[in-house]
Formats: C-alpha cells, structure tokens, sequence
C-alpha cells in the first residue's frame, strides 16, 4: 500500500497553490474562511468565475457537464488546498457541485442536465437547500410544504426555514409534498426552483445566526408556481432523491485541511508564550493534531469509495461526526490556549488570525446539527453500517 498522492496530483497541488497565491494573495494568516457581507460574497463570485474558466469548478465531473474529467485523487487536491487557504465560496461549489450536480448526473433528464450543469460549472447558478421546516428536521419525511398540480405546474404554499444562503441564491432545490394521502415517504417529490428572487409568491426572510452573521433565511411559498418539467424523478418518488443528495453532501473533504491550518497556526501562537502555557497546552495540541490526521484518513476512506464508483453512506456519517466533533474540539481550545485577546471578532484591528478563533468558536456549534444532526449519524451507522435493529 502507498499512502502518497502520485507525481500526478503533486504537479497539479503545486499549480492550484500558484493560483491560490495569485488570487487570495500571499498572505501567512487564515484565508477568506467566512463571507461577512456584500463586498466578501462579490470576491467569492469573481473567485469562481476564475476556476469556472478554467474548468475547476467541478473538475472531476465529465468534460461533457464542464468539468474536466479529472480523478477523484485530482479532486481530493483541489478540496485540499481549497479548504487549507480558506477558499471563498457562494453556494456554487458547496451546494452546486457538492449537492444538487451529481444528483442530476444520476437522476436527472438529459434536458435537466443539459439546463442546470453548465452554470454550475461557469459558476453562474447558486444554489441554495430547501429541505428543512420550522416542524420537519431530523423526521425530514414529517414535510408539510404542499405542491398542488395545476396543467403543467406546481403551486406550492408552505414555509422552509434555515435556508443556508438563501439570500445569495438564485436557484433552490427543495422537496414538497405532492401526495397528503400516501404513506410520508410515497408523497413527497424533488422540485427546482428557478430565479428564486425573482419567483412571485416566494418570500426570503434573515436569520441571523449566533456569531451576528446572516448566514441562513426562512423561506415562505404562497401560490408559487413551479414547471412539473422542473420536477427531478417521478412524482411522489422525490424522496430517493433527495437521499441520494443527502449522500454525496455527508462525503465533502476539505474540512481537514482548514483544521490543519489552524493547528498550524496555534503552534506558532504557543511557542510565542510564556512556559507554563506552553506545558499546559503541548499535550492537548498534540491530541488535536493526531485527530486531524485520523480525520484525514477517514476523508480519504471516502474519496476511495467515490473513486471505485461507491456512494459513501455510513461511512460519510462517520466522517460527518469525526470532524464536526474535532473542529468543534480545536476552537475551543484555540480561544482558551490564546486567551483573552484570542475574543477580538474580525471587524476589531488586534484581532488574533483574523478573529478567526472566535468566530469559528461559534460558528463550528451548529456543525453537530446541520447535515443531518450528529445523534442521527450515529443511528445511520448503528443501522446501515452495522445492521443492527432500529432503536
Ligand atoms: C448552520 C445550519 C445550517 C443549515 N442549513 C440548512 C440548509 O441550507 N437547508 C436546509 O434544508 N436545512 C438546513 N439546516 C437545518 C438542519 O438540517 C436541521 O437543523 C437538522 O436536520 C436538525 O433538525 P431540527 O433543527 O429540526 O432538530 P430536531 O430534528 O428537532 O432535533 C432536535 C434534537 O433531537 C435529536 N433527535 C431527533 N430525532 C432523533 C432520533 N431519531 N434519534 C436520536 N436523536 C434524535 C436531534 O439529534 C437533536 O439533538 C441547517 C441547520 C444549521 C444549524
């Protein structure tokens, strides 16, 4: 067995650096790890629009969707230094080519693909995930929004809610119920909905999240017309739809590598302090570090499966949980290990790596909730990974 990436990947490593550099700038501290407003989310679109010329968008997609059929090892390359700097997204990379992309590679009609891929590619199109509803998380199946068929459309009414940039987004995929009668998993069907903004009846509202950023909306439907051509799969079928989705959104790598980077740069911090500091936090940074190579490993685990054709299922929640518990592990630690000063937010000039400590801090939280929350990963394992009987 070898544990390296071939010559291959390592000249491709070295190319998407150069182009890190080019366009984040050569800056020693974090990258642009969050959007906190409107000139932030501009970098990111210029960003993608950059790696869209350039096919990097979702280089391992067919040249067909625009992607450059590039390997998943290629892949995993991009996800690498992508997440090590700090990367800036939109939505088009995270729900695009992470989400709504390879579930119309498998289920969607030749016209879908041909509408919808090529401007995720160019990074035109940002998506945006209409599952959740104020009643309807963990028991996603539980979803009340209601299609009603009408000719050639849907008219749906009803309301989602943490609509993770939503207020960025020009495209939504969501799930609606299109049967009230048949059993909750028989009635539900996959819709997209186009130029959300610009959509009657479609109303997006802030939610502002607990670190003060708006990061996630709720979403009101009221008469809102939708094309039955804008319907993935067959009616009341939505909902293998939508867990095929929920599958390739659990296998994202890229997160170890940003932790990585904060490790990297606490060690800096700690070898700055004085030495009892450094006796008390030697060990506990060390812990941390062999979790970020463990979680490395797991991510690799899952781009193996990708590369042999497999969609990663428990295997994905193991490394959903695996690094939504560590990152959660490493902030906590980083803000304490700094200390006071380790609390200056970005907006504040002394701030310690960008205040990115603090933020992140609070930020990582809702890690164990989204994507499906940790307790249901763990029943995901305990029942598909190990086949024992539903609790
Ligand atoms: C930052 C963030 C971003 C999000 N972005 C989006 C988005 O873009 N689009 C979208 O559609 N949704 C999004 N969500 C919603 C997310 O998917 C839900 O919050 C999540 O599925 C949990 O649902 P809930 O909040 O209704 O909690 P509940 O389902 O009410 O769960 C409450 C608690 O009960 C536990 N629980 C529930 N059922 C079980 C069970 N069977 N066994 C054991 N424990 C159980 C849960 O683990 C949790 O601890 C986002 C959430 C967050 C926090």
């Amino acid at each position: 067995m070898d544990m390296k990436f071939g010559a291959k990947e390592e000249g491709l490593r070295q190319e998407v650096k150069r182009f890190l550099d080019e366009q984040l700038g050569k800056k020693d501290g974090p990258g642009q790890w969050g959007e906190r407003g409107e000139e932030d989310f501009q970098k990111a679109v210029a960003f993608n629009q950059e790696l869209g010329k350039r096919g990097w968008i979702a280089p391992a997609w067919p040249k067909e969707y625009g992607g450059l059929g590039a390997s998943i090892y290629e892949q995993i390359v991009f996800n690498e230094e992508f997440g090590y700097r700090g990367a800036p997204d939109t939505g088009t990379r995270g729900f695009g080519v992470g989400m709504i992309g390879p579930t119309l590679i498998i289920h969607g009609s030749d016209e879908q693909k041909a509408k919808y891929l090529p401007k995720i590619t160019s990074g035109e199109d940002i998506w945006c995930q209409g599952y959740s509803e104020p009643g309807s998380g963990s028991d996603l199946a539980s979803l009340q929004t209601r299609a009603v068929r009408d000719g050639d459309e849907y008219v749906l009414n009803g309301q989602k809610i943490w609509t993770s940039g939503g207020h960025r987004a020009n495209q939504m995929f969501t799930l609606v119920r299109t049967d009230p009668d048949a059993p909750k998993h028989r009635g539900i069907s996959f819709l997209l909905i186009d130029d959300i903004k610009n959509t009657p009846g479609l109303t997006i509202r802030p939610l502002i999240n607990m670190a003060n950023r708006h990061h996630f909306n709720e979403v009101f439907f009221e008469d809102v017309r939708v094309p039955v051509a804008n319907r993935i799969g067959e009616e009341n079928r939505g909902w293998y739809v939508g867990m095929t989705l929920l599958d390739f959104e659990r296998s994202g790598i890229g997160t170890t590598a940003s932790q990585r980077r904060v490790l990297e740069d606490l060690s800096v911090i700690l070898k700055g302090l004085d030495a009892d500091k450094q006796r008390k936090n030697r060990l506990k940074l060390a812990d941390l570090v062999i979790g970020n190579n463990v979680g490395k490993f797991l991510g690799y685990r899952i781009g193996h499966i990708q590369s042999t054709g497999g969609v990663p299922n428990h295997e994905a929640s193991v490394v959903k949980i695996f690094q939504s518990e560590l990152g959660q592990k490493i902030y906590n630690f980083g803000v304490n290990m700094v200390g006071l000063g380790g609390q200056f937010v970005p907006e504040e000039p002394r701030a310690i790596l960008g205040g990115e400590l603090p933020e992140q801090y609070l930020t990582t939280v809702p890690s164990t909730i989204y994507s499906g929350t940790n307790e249901i990963q763990r029943n995901i394992i305990a029942t598909r990974g190990l086949g024992l009987p539903r609790g």
